[in-house]
C-alpha cells in the first residue's frame, strides 16, 4: 500500500516548474522530441516529479522512436496506476503516480518483448537519479 499525498494546486505550483505543472497536475503532454529524459542513457532511476516516488528505471528504458521517454515496464507496478482515459476522441490507458495522482503518460500495447507493452512517459512528469 503506498500512501497517498494531496495538495492544492498552490502547493504544487510552488514545488513544480509551469511544464511540470502543466503536464503532471494538469494531464498536459510535452511537445514530442523536446523532453530532457528522452535521450539520457544512464543507469538510474526515474522518479516521480511531484513526490518523488521510483517509478520507472534505465533498465526497462528503449528508444521507442516516439519522441517521448519510453518504457516497457514500471519499476514497481505497485507504484503506478493506469486508468481508461476517454480524451481527443480516443480511447488509451493514463499512466499516473499512484501516491500523488501525478499524470505520466499513456500506455500502449505495441512495446518491445517480453511484456509488449510501451510506457510512453512525459520527461516533464519524471525526475532522473543517477545510481
Ligand atoms: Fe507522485
Amino acid at each position: 500500500m503506498v500512501e497517498k499525498i494531496k495538495k492544492t494546486d498552490a502547493e504544487w505550483k510552488a514545488l513544480l516548474n509551469p511544464e511540470q505543472f502543466h503536464v503532471a497536475r494538469k494531464k498536459g503532454t510535452e511537445r514530442a522530441f523536446t523532453g530532457a529524459l528522452l535521450d539520457n542513457h544512464e543507469q538510474g532511476s526515474y522518479l516521480c516529479a511531484c513526490c518523488e516516488l521510483e517509478l520507472f528505471s534505465s533498465d526497462h528504458k528503449f528508444d521507442s522512436g516516439s519522441g517521448w521517454p519510453s518504457f516497457f515496464k514500471p519499476a514497481h507496478p505497485e507504484h503506478v496506476t493506469e486508468e481508461k482515459d476517454h480524451g481527443f476522441g480516443m480511447t488509451r490507458t493514463e499512466v499516473l503516480c499512484e501516491r500523488c495522482e501525478a499524470h505520466l503518460g499513456h500506455v500502449f500495447e505495441d512495446g518491445p518483448r517480453p511484456t509488449g507493452l510501451r510506457y510512453c512517459i512525459n520527461s516533464a512528469s519524471l525526475q532522473f537519479k543517477k545510481s
